[in-house]
């Protein structure tokens, strides 16, 4: 959980500060550009307007005094024909008093402001289409002569052009001579200009004498200004034109131009930003799910994407298995060779791993031999081969070892509603998958080989129970819930009682009754069985002592002391103080060990029998036969009694096995060991071991494992042949 949560803060805080500083970078980048540009176009067109507003002001206030005035009137509107613009006079009812040129406007009148000059006026609009002026007086210099004999030239091809274009307005601009309208009607006489040229259409491309002569546009919009005359409340609508010129364009497209690139490079530099921003985001992440050792992904990358994965909806309709796998020898590896090398080992490893690895699956390296893998599976059979597959490429990686690899496997199936609809994974928790995963692997802990368990139920419930135990283990001892059960050993030639064998049971208020199956292998993992050994030794003495003082033939009772018990060094001491605490003889109280115990250190072992030998315990080989052969340990070890497992006599030994059972009776006797046969249940067993000399018989053929009140009554009786039950 604490991983997802520093994952979401990294990449919640760098997602942020790159949002933040992107926008309040743009937002002050796009309001001073607009600020500029608004300004700017103010400026222009203020600068175009201003002046025939002043024109159109000086007459209007010309006409102040002359409106009404018939004489004066006249005078004035000849005048104002003739300054070259159209214009009309409204008088105080909007009826127009009078007129120069045609009248354009539209009807509709909006009230506007100029500029920073604030001044009110009315404007209206032309009906006109927008005209296309076409050149530039200052732009094309050439002599008047050449015009003129130019335009003669062409005069046919601007009629055509005229008649095509409606409205095309076409001005020659003359010096000292202005030209006269000839019969097409389409030139125009205009202001005058000192200089000499010619305005032709647009983009027009024209030769004369050779000169390539090319238009510039203008545009020219028409606009109808209205001012008040006075306090006459006439107006004066002067017809006026916004246009632009080429150095107007082009300090206009030099400006778009600066601001263009301004744009541009802010973007250049948000863009940098933010991709720096997301590259360093990127690295952190990436850090964040680097496993140092492999160089590939690690624990927090499983376990974050690998439930995004999972939890996606689309992949609801597919089966996953979570593995947990294990690289068993990996310690040994690195104390034989060194870290380095494991480490590299483990990248090896990986890459291998990985090459198996298809789309949409996943691998890590969870921690120093544990990899996490995310495979895709629709049927287990297949998945366990391809999991043996892997396993077999990853055990030769180097093949001057033999190495072994363990699988637990969780499969996540996919879960569908009654009506056979897949459901989402929106609830799957990946690290409790993978957790079931390592305790399925577990279960093969204790083996060194190559192996592949899956997950289920049954090992929930082994893990339940073991927990139950573990839980209960000291207050069971304190409260005495252990009980010593007896089994009564006896000889299958006389029948008497010669020995028993102490074996624990625990009856717990809880769990009930349970056999010691059910709960040694736990103690026996986690240590608690030393406890055990010495409640057992302890109460098995006080009991003999007991049965002693009351009178009892009593026989030597073996007790169970485990393996794990042997690794201290004062083991021999530490039972004969507790078989002297309750004042019980020495030869009354015998020892068993069982074989794999003595495959540990031979040394410590011979040393702590020999002791027990000297303190006059009896030692006995437990489960001779059983598991691993122990031929060599019974030369080393001064033993006196070896038992032989209940295998030898289960299904019926048949010729081979008693061939077996009587060798190594034989083998006992000459190394002056007394022999027990465990798990004797019928009496053809017991005649057999009778006639081949084998000493005590432990098994249900005589007794079955008993409380100590009806081990008393053997005792009292020390004579039982059940063969006489048998026969009636
Ligand atoms: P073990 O030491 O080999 O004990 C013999 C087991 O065989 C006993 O099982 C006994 O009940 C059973 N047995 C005896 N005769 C027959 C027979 O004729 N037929 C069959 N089917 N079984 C027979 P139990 O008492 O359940 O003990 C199981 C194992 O638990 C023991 O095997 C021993 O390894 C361990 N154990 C029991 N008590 C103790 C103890 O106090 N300390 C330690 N360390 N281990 C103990
Ligand atoms: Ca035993
Ligand atoms: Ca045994």
């Amino acid at each position: 959980m604490k991983n997802k949560e520093v994952y979401r803060k990294i990449r919640k805080t760098n997602t942020w500060g790159n949002l933040i500083s992107l926008l309040v970078f743009f937002s002050v980048t796009m309001m001073l550009i607009v600020i500029t540009a608004v300004a700017f176009l103010n400026y222009m067109v203020e600068a175009k307007l201003i002046a025939q507003y002043q024109t159109f002001q000086t007459y209007a206030a010309m006409s102040e005094d002359a409106i009404g005035k018939d004489a004066e009137q006249k005078t004035l509107f000849s005048g104002l024909d003739r300054s070259g613009y159209d214009y009309l006079i409204l008088d105080e009812n909007g009826a127009v008093l009078h007129s120069c040129g045609e009248d354009t406007r539209d009807s509709e009148a909006i009230q506007a402001r100029l500029g920073f000059l604030s001044r009110k006026l009315m404007v209206y609009k032309d009906r006109d289409q927008t005209y296309l002026n076409v050149g530039d007086s200052g732009y094309i210099n050439v002599e008047y002569t050449r015009i003129m004999d130019w335009f003669r030239a062409t005069n046919e091809r601007m009629d055509d052009l005229a008649a095509e274009n409606p409205g095309l307005f076409i001005s020659v601009m003359t010096g000292d001579e202005p030209m006269e309208d000839d019969n097409t009607g389409h030139f125009e006489d205009s202001f005058e200009t000192s200089g000499q040229g010619v305005l032709f259409p647009y983009s027009a491309t024209t030769e004369i004498d050779g000169e390539i002569l090319k238009a510039t546009e203008e545009l020219k919009a028409p606009l109808w200004m209205g001012l008040p005359i006075g306090e006459t409340g006439c107006v004066f609508v002067g017809k006026s034109y916004f246009s632009l010129d080429m150095n107007e364009i082009t300090l206009f497209l030099e400006v778009a131009g600066f601001l263009v690139i301004i744009v541009v490079i802010m973007i250049l530099v948000l863009l940098g930003i933010s991709i720096s921003g997301i590259r360093r985001q990127r690295r952190v992440v990436n850090y964040f799910f680097t496993d140092p050792v492999t160089v590939g992904h690690n624990q927090m990358y499983f376990q974050i994407k690998g439930e995004q994965m999972l939890r996606k909806s689309r992949y609801k309709t597919v089966g996953f298995a979570v593995v947990n796998l294990v690289f068993v020898n990996y310690r040994n590896y690195v104390v034989c060779h060194s870290v380095a090398q494991g480490e590299l080992l483990l990248k090896q490893i990986y890459q291998v791993i990985g090459k198996n690895i298809r789309s949409r699956e996943m691998v890590a390296h969870m921690s120093s031999s544990d990899f996490g893998l995310l495979l895709r599976y629709d049927n287990q059979e297949n998945l366990r081969m391809r999991l043996e597959g892997l396993i077999r490429q990853i055990e030769s990686v180097d093949p001057g070892h033999n190495f072994a690899f363990q699988a637990g496997v969780s499969l996540i199936e996919v879960k569908r509603n009654d009506s056979g609809k897949a459901l989402h994974r929106h609830r799957l928790d990946l690290s409790e998958e993978y957790n079931n995963a390592c305790t399925a692997r577990s279960v093969m802990a204790d083996s060194e080989d190559s192996g592949i368990a899956f997950f289920d139920e049954k090992i929930v419930a082994d893990r339940r129970w073991q927990d139950a135990v573990i839980e209960r283990q000291k207050s069971a001892v304190a409260n005495e819930e252990f009980k010593v059960y007896y089994q009564p050993k006896y000889s299958p030639v006389t029948n008497r009682l010669s020995g028993a064998e102490a074996l624990i049971r625990w009856q717990s208020p809880d769990l009930g009754f349970v056999t010691p199956y059910k709960f040694i292998p736990i103690f026996e993992k986690n240590g608690f069985i030393t406890e055990i050994d010495h409640y057992m030794i302890s109460h098995v003495a006080r009991d003999q002592k007991r049965w002693l003082d009351q009178g009892y033939e009593c026989v030597p009772v073996s007790v169970n002391v485990s393996r794990a018990h042997f690794i201290e060094s004062d083991l021999a001491e530490q039972i004969r103080d507790m078989v002297d605490a309750e004042g019980c003889p020495h030869h009354l109280v015998e020892i068993e060990l069982t074989e794999s115990a003595f495959f540990d250190d031979k040394k410590a072992m011979i040393d702590t029998i020999t002791r027990l030998k000297e303190y006059g315990f009896a030692v006995s080989m437990d489960d001779f036969g059983a598991g691993y052969s122990s031929l060599n340990s019974l030369k080393d070890m001064p033993l006196d009694v070896l038992k032989l497992d209940a295998e030898f006599f289960r299904g019926g030994a048949g010729d081979r096995g008693q061939i077996v059972v009587s060798e190594a009776i034989r083998l006992a006797k000459s190394l002056n060991m007394r022999t027990v046969a465990e798990g004797v249940e019928i009496a053809e067993q017991a005649d057999f071991l009778a006639a081949e000399g084998c000493d005590m018989i432990q098994g249900y053929f005589y007794a079955k494992p008993m409380e100590s009140g009806d081990y008393e009554e053997k005792m009292k009786a020390g004579y039982l042949d059940p063969r006489e039950k048998t026969e009636n």
